[in-house]
């Protein structure tokens, strides 16, 4: 079913803000091929000196939302009711868009004709309810670098810990001969491999298709994490040869409260239905129920139509403009990079070394000084946004910062071993990355700006304070 949807008649008005935030006009943030827009592009954010344009540098976190996604959003509302069940007309047109949408994602991700696409909340999600739904006696393997939503949901009875890999054959390695182990010991047991796209901590590209063909020896299934691969790069289940894939819609520009769960039918409608109620069943009686598969055995409840239409509008935006994105990231990224490796007593993070493939998400420490103090001054001085900490990837920063704590380098309070973390999309421009290195080496090279002490609940700095400021609610 086709339907074209009407045009709006009108669009969101919120009450006025103290930040203020504009969608902004398709343009280019580096030279090249035009981007699309995101919303909030011009957003003013408060600085001890008074205020400026917000350097976005925390789109591992989550990204801004596509301007195609919110307007998307806005049109599905005109026309918003309920999905599957609802016989008017603007249920029927909901219930179209809900099942185009899951057509969309599908193409987004490569999948096969006969793959399952559920909508999910995020990542986190999307491996809660595959693990829930893997037959018995399935182990899963899952290097010790992976983000902690897909290190552990499996459980600690049925999942093997890989260590750490400091290079593309050592992953291997270390992945087909805990493969072979496992057969040896139980040829018939499920297997499955989760492993990460891309990192949230080092950026590094994972290699997926080689990986899966270890997997393809040993009679496993692969699993792949895109949390980070998303909005920046293609994913091709089909292409790569994996099993499953799984993403969230606030890191693709559409945060809006959907992810997915892509992948093989077969495990997925075998398997405990993830959300109990209506719409997952085919029928209930006295005696039993019997519960549907396909997508709805596990998206019982009304779902997030909305978060499904926004994440399928992302997806076409960026499919259509995949050169451009790749393009302003990977120059970005070098701007990045390279101004960071220029500033004395900054180190960068990486497992597998400068010259490998990466996605535009960098962790950096600088010597002497707490992250979460750089951190902070970036945003309080500079309105620089990053994130320091250790990224819900424990035992890779731990790892990869092993030596730093050693020297205690990083740490002159002691503490945990942490890091900043810049990293750039779709609403980060040159300038932004420029703020960012020149602020980082003035840091390096004279100190804060202002005078900052540790309170009882964070870092205290003398003067106007921005992050005291009151903000109007956005309703
Ligand atoms: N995997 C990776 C690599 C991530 O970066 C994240 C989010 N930081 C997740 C999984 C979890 O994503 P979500 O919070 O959307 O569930």
């Amino acid at each position: 079913m086709s339907v074209i949807p009407s045009t709006p008649t009108s669009t969101c008005s919120a009450p006025a803000p103290l930040l203020h935030s504009r969608p902004r006009v398709e343009s280019a943030r580096t030279e090249g091929p035009a981007l699309p827009a995101v919303v909030g592009a011009e957003l003013q954010v408060p600085t001890l000196s008074g205020g400026t344009t917000y350097a976005n540098l925390d789109h591992a976190a989550s990204t801004p939302a596509l301007v195609a996604a919110k307007e998307a959003v806005d049109r599905a509302l005109e026309t918003y009711a309920s999905v599957h069940r609802g016989a008017g007309h603007a249920s029927r047109l909901t219930s179209a868009w809900y099942e185009q949408a899951r057509a969309q994602v599908a193409e987004f991700v490569g999948a096969r004709a006969d793959d399952s696409v559920v909508f999910t909340r995020t990542t986190t999600d999307s491996w809660a309810l595959l693990s829930s739904a893997l037959p018995a006696a399935t182990t899963v393997f899952v290097f010790a670098s992976e983000h902690h939503s897909t290190l552990l949901p499996w459980g600690d009875d049925r999942t093997v810990r890989l260590p750490v890999p400091r290079s593309v054959e050592e992953a291997r390695s270390l992945l087909g001969a805990a493969l072979a182990r496992a057969r040896s010991v139980d040829r018939d047991g499920e297997r499955l491999v989760v492993v990460t796209a891309a990192s949230n901590v080092t950026g590094e590209v994972w290699p997926i298709e080689e990986l899966a063909r270890v997997a393809r020896v040993h009679g496993a299934r692969i699993a792949v994490d895109a949390a980070q691969l998303s909005g920046h790069r293609p994913i091709d289940l089909a292409g790569w040869d994996v099993d499953y894939v799984a993403f969230s819609g606030h890191k693709t520009y559409a945060p809006f409260g959907a992810g997915v769960l892509a992948g093989r039918s077969d495990w997925l409608d075998a398997g405990t239905p993830y959300l109990r109620g209506g719409g997952a069943t085919r029928t209930v009686g006295e005696h039993g129920t019997s519960w549907a598969t396909g997508p709805a055995r596990h998206e019982g409840g009304s779902p997030n139509v909305i978060g499904a239409i926004a994440l399928a509008a992302a997806c076409a935006t960026i499919a259509r403009h995949r050169e451009a994105i790749e393009a302003h990231e990977a120059r970005l990224l070098a701007r990045l990079r390279n101004g960071l490796r220029s500033i004395e007593g900054v180190e960068q993070l990486s497992a597998f070394g400068d010259g490998h493939d990466r996605v535009g998400v960098v962790a950096f420490t600088v010597r002497g000084l707490e992250p979460s103090l750089v951190s902070q001054v970036l945003s309080v001085e500079h309105g620089i946004g990053v994130r320091d900490g250790r990224f819900c990837a424990h035992l890779l920063v731990d790892d990869l910062l092993a030596d730093a704590r050693v020297t205690g380098d990083t740490l002159p309070g002691g503490g945990l071993a942490t890091a900043v973390r810049a990293s750039i999309g779709l609403g980060t421009t040159v300038e932004a990355v420029d703020r960012l290195i020149g602020a980082v080496r003035e840091l390096v090279e004279a100190g804060p700006a202002a005078t900052w002490s540790r309170g009882d609940t964070g870092w205290v700095v003398s003067g106007n304070d921005p992050r005291d400021r009151e903000v109007a609610r956005p309703w």
